[in-house]
């Protein structure tokens, strides 16, 4: 197991070079273009997957490890359901243990209002009909036992999940190498080939690749890419800090929030855990110019961001990032192979303290690691999947907004037959590109 979190120093387990054409090419090896190459590579379509890093080394690999359906937007609902039948499925073709458990997922309401907020929930559940149920404060410590504070009540989801996303993704990575995937890790996307409109192929930093089809998962980068070609996305993002303690004995087996503190139990006995609240974003040309995008989200969770006057120097919306490249020249994206914020120490101490005052009883936590990674936000806090119309051949997945991790192998799935062509079976119209520009009001689904 290499050493996490994964950075540049991580060894590069898929060399190139690139192939010189592919059916499809994959910008991005994260949970989405992983489990996209997946379904690809199951109708025998020549997939090539190009890393600027090493795989899963951003989001895909920093996150909690929920994988819920609980408090979801309603139209992505039926994707996490769907999702959540790929998970079983594909930890057992993988054959490595990913650390997959139905351990359940449940939110602490301190509030009167935060529990209108879960009843609001429980019409979207029934409609799904999944097994979400509010708890009141006597069956919220009969679940998690041992809480210093008593809660007004809760919710909480029986049948979702958890797994190990440092683990996961790399051992997806290796099922699709195995079903003829070409991934090159350490390889950007530097430009896109375009004649006539359409996609003829991918310039990376090791040569080009002759394709019609390209997916672009490339997480907080996405929007940066888009923009070299004139589309624009208002996807900026935030800095999310988390930490892991050393093993303690079970205090509870699945994953919970209250407002200061979220926990998930570790397949390695241990806790990851975050501070409740908000994000530190990084004023950028980009926030500026997306500005009044994030107004109705950021109207109905006014504390749900902090905000720095400047990314360090080559974030995706840096002041210093360059803006334009040719592909003969080297991209912002080869500049910062991994994108690897430092942890807010501020942050790592309330989450310690936070936790011991929760749980009193554990007499010693002991943090063996902290990270933090850049959440890709869109204003309304769902993502975009859609074809580019501007650009034939060319296929958006990114945005995922802070819960990509549960819903990518349905993404992969859903994305994978939105480039063949094929019935999707899910309404995608939510999750258009356009919905930005054309005309629509910003309707912001559940917060981060
Ligand atoms: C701290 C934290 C906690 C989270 N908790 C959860 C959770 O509990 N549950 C959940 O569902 N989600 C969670 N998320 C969100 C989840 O991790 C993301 O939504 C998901 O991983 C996004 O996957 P992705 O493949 O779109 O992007 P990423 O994982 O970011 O992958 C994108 C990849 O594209 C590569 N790339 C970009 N541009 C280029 C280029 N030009 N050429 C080549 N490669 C390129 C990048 O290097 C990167 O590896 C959390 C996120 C964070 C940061």
């Amino acid at each position: 197991m290499p050493k996490f979190p994964f950075s540049e120093a991580t060894p590069i387990q898929y060399p190139g070079p690139p192939p010189k054409s592919s059916d499809v090419v994959i910008i991005g090896g994260g949970v989405i273009g992983v489990t996209t190459a997946l379904f690809l590579a199951r109708r025998n379509i020549s997939v090539t997957m190009v890393e600027k890093g090493r795989i899963a080394a951003e989001q895909s690999s920093r996150n909690w490890g929920w994988i819920r359906k609980q408090g979801r937007d309603a139209d992505e609902l039926p994707i996490v359901i769907e999702a959540s039948r790929h998970w079983r499925q594909l930890a057992e073709e993988c054959g490595e243990d990913i650390g997959l458990q139905q351990t359940g997922v449940t939110y602490l309401a301190s509030t009167d209002d935060k529990m209108a907020g879960f009843e609001k929930f429980m019409k979207v559940a029934a409609a799904h009909k999944i097994d979400t149920r509010l708890l009141n404060a006597r069956e919220t410590a009969d679940l998690i036992k041992g809480m210093s504070r008593s809660f007004k009540g809760a919710m909480t989801t029986p049948s979702d999940m958890r797994a190990e996303p440092w683990v996961a993704v790399p051992a997806l990575a290796r099922l699709a190498a195995r079903k003829g995937v070409k991934i090159v890790e350490n390889c950007a996307a530097r430009t896109l080939e375009i004649s006539a409109g359409r996609v003829s192929g991918v310039w990376t930093e090791a040569g080009y690749i002759e394709t019609s089809s390209v997916l672009l998962a490339g997480g907080a980068w996405s929007s940066l890419f888009l923009r070299r070609h004139g589309v624009s996305i208002p996807q900026l993002s935030v800095r999310s800090t988390a930490a892991a303690t050393e093993p303690l004995p079970e205090i509870h087996a699945g994953a919970a929030a209250g407002e200061h503190i979220a926990f998930r139990r570790r397949q390695d006995g241990g806790y990851t855990l975050a501070p409740g609240g908000s994000h530190l974003l990084y004023l950028g040309p980009d926030a500026f110019r997306h500005a009044t995008k994030y107004l109705p989200a950021l109207m109905a969770d006014p504390f749900g961001s902090r905000y720095s006057p400047a990314a360090p120097a080559g974030y995706p919306d840096g002041w210093s990032t360059p803006r334009q490249w040719t592909p003969e020249s080297q991209s912002p994206f080869e500049r910062m192979r991994v994108l690897d914020p430092a942890p807010e120490r501020s942050r790592v101490r309330s989450i310690e303290r936070n936790f011991r005052r929760l749980f009193p009883q554990i007499e010693s936590v002991r943090l063996k690691a902290s990270w933090a990674g850049m959440i890709d936000a869109m204003p309304d806090v769902v993502p975009v999947v859609d074809r580019v119309q501007a650009i034939i051949g060319l296929v958006v997945a990114t945005g995922m907004s802070g819960h990509g991790f549960g819903i990518g192998p349905g993404i992969g799935r859903v994305v994978s037959d939105l480039i063949q062509g094929n019935e999707i079976g899910h309404d995608l119209s939510r999750f258009r590109l356009s919905r930005f520009s054309d005309g629509s009001a910003i309707r912001p689904g559940p917060a981060l």
